[in-house]
């Protein structure tokens, strides 16, 4: 008995065990990948936007290099239309400074003091009139901003994570949006000033021509970069195949004519076929080529990066949906388990105190319910009786009908005591193979004697045929009564004697009756 329950008690301990220490470790390891899975989705995120940044700033390159290449071809002469459009491309420089978004970006990557030296000095630069200008090489102080445009450029790509970018193919092409073409363009932006300068000037100095010299050799190695880069795109990118254009398809038919003339500039010996204009108008239009590869080489990235951004949330939501089911599938399993366990439990406490011919108590259960019941009535000063009876001449009965029919008659027998004695309180065991034993409370001996007879007749008003049993013809039974004394501390072996030798005087006295013992 005691130990069922406590196998019962230790069930629900391992239940609990089974069920709450997995959900700990499951929800621990489902935090760490969904906090990776987060960062990975932010970093993502943050690199967008930085590819956002990285295009404004390529926009601000090219307008600083068309303010630098206006504000020379003015030298030249005086242009009305060139003065209106100069205007026009310094106030939307500036304007870009001052936007929300661009504040926001700046902000987000903490590079708001970088950003306002910038406009402020290109502020500056605006201002200065043309005789001033001369003075201060204005050429060479626009060539100084564009530079610092561009590593602000490099700047905005390290704060925005891109730097670090773990993927090959998108690694490439960040390297080519942020550095190559910005560079390849300020290199023909190069050429183009000093070579329109010189066509203008008609004269060439060495270190003039080193220099030209020099920018032409940079573009050559960017072209080259941006070839090799792509090809790595290419071949990284499996979705890519062989449609990828980061160098505008006509960039040859432009760079090879205005190298030729540059050869033609370098060489003292040799006559310029162009005039500044014409130089100064090829180089432009190189540099307005790169537009279109440039904005491809946007939206691919942004695109590359907007998939991997997709990819990591939907990684983290699967995985919070796996754990979730995982969860819910140990929850149900587990408690399903328990519960099939406590029916199982149940039925083998129900068997092991019961008797299987008549499902009475059994005399197991008898052990146990006797001192509680005693203590109970003590408490509640309520006498407690016990009986004991023990069916007549049974073993005639069998001879005569048989063992199968002996059964019968017991569990018939039994019915009728559970019938007898039905109120709360009232027992009924099976303690033998035809002996039985009842507790019940009563108010005092004579009503405890009237319900023992009660249940002395129920059974021979059964009138179950037994000629064995002579004079009445029919089962019957003889009954032992006793009070059992209301002292927690009396010993049931004692009791149990006392009340086996009120049997015995009552089947001595001649069966069919009860007897009480004092
Ligand atoms: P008495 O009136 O003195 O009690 O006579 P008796 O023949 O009943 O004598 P006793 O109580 O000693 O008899 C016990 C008999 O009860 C022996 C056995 O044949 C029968 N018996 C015991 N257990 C079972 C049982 O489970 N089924 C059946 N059919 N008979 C049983
Ligand atoms: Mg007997
Ligand atoms: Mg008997």
């Amino acid at each position: 008995m005691t130990d069922i329950s406590s196998t019962g008690q230790s069930n629900l301990k391992r239940y609990l065990f089974a069920t709450i220490l997995p959900i700990i470790f499951l929800s621990l390891s489902l935090s760490v990948l969904l906090y990776d899975q987060v960062k990975l989705y932010t970093f993502t995120k943050t690199e967008i936007e930085g590819v956002q940044m990285i295009r404004s700033l390529y926009h601000a390159l090219m307008d600083l290099q068309k303010i630098r290449g206006y504000t020379q071809i003015s030298q030249y002469g005086h242009h009305k239309e060139i003065n209106r459009h100069l205007v026009l491309l310094k106030k939307r420089f500036l304007d870009r400074f001052q936007q929300k978004t661009w504040r926001l970006e700046t902000e987000a990557f903490h590079l708001q003091s970088e950003a306002e030296h910038l406009a402020t000095k290109a502020g500056q630069l605006f201002k200065l009139t043309p005789a001033e200008a001369k003075e201060q090489h204005l050429f060479r102080r626009y060539s100084e901003l564009i530079t610092e445009i561009i590593q602000f450029m490099q700047l905005a790509a390290d704060h925005s994570n891109l730097i670090l970018d773990p993927e090959l193919d998108t690694y490439y092409l960040i390297d080519v949006l942020d550095v190559q073409i910005p560079y390849l363009a300020e290199s023909i932006g190069r050429v183009r000033g000093i070579g329109s300068g010189l066509l203008a000037k008609q004269s060439i100095s060495d270190r003039e021509r080193e220099l030209l010299h020099n920018y032409q050799a940079a573009i050559k190695a960017r072209i080259e970069s941006i070839e090799n880069a792509q090809s790595v795109i290419l071949k990284t990118s499996s979705d890519l195949k062989h449609s990828l254009h980061l160098l505008p398809e006509t960039l040859d038919s432009v760079i090879t004519p205005l190298f030729n003339e540059c050869l033609l500039i370098e060489d003292k010996n040799s006559c310029p076929q162009m005039s500044p204009e014409q130089f100064f108008q090829l180089a432009t239009t190189a540099i307005d080529l790169l537009a279109t590869p440039y904005q491809t080489g946007i939206v691919l990235l942004t695109s590359k990066l907007k998939t991997r951004q997709a990819m990591h949330l939907w990684q983290g939501a699967l995985m919070f949906i796996g754990m979730t089911i995982a969860i819910a599938l140990l929850l149900y399993f587990n408690r399903s388990f328990y519960l099939y366990d406590q029916k199982l439990h149940k039925a083998m406490e129900q068997l092991s105190l019961t008797d299987q011919l008549t499902g009475l108590y059994n005399r197991r259960h008898f052990y146990a319910i006797f001192p509680r019941e005693l203590r109970k009535s003590i408490r509640h000063g309520e006498p407690l009786y016990l009986g004991l009876l023990d069916v007549d001449n049974f073993k005639r009965y069998n001879d005569s009908y048989g063992h199968p029919e002996g059964d019968l008659a017991l569990q018939k027998m039994a019915m009728a005591m559970q019938e007898v004695l039905q109120r709360a309180g009232d027992y009924c065991f099976r303690i033998g193979g035809e002996e039985f034993c009842f507790l019940f409370n009563a108010k005092d001996n004579d009503k405890a004697q009237q319900a023992a007879d009660r249940l002395r007749s129920a059974v021979e008003e059964l009138a179950i045929p037994h000629q064995g049993n002579s004079p009445h013809g029919v089962l019957t039974i003889s009954i032992g009564l006793i009070q059992v004394p209301p002292d927690s501390h009396c010993i049931l072996e004692q009791v149990m004697s006392k009340v086996d030798q009120a049997l015995y005087m009552a089947k001595k006295r001649g069966r069919n009756q009860c007897v009480f013992l004092d």
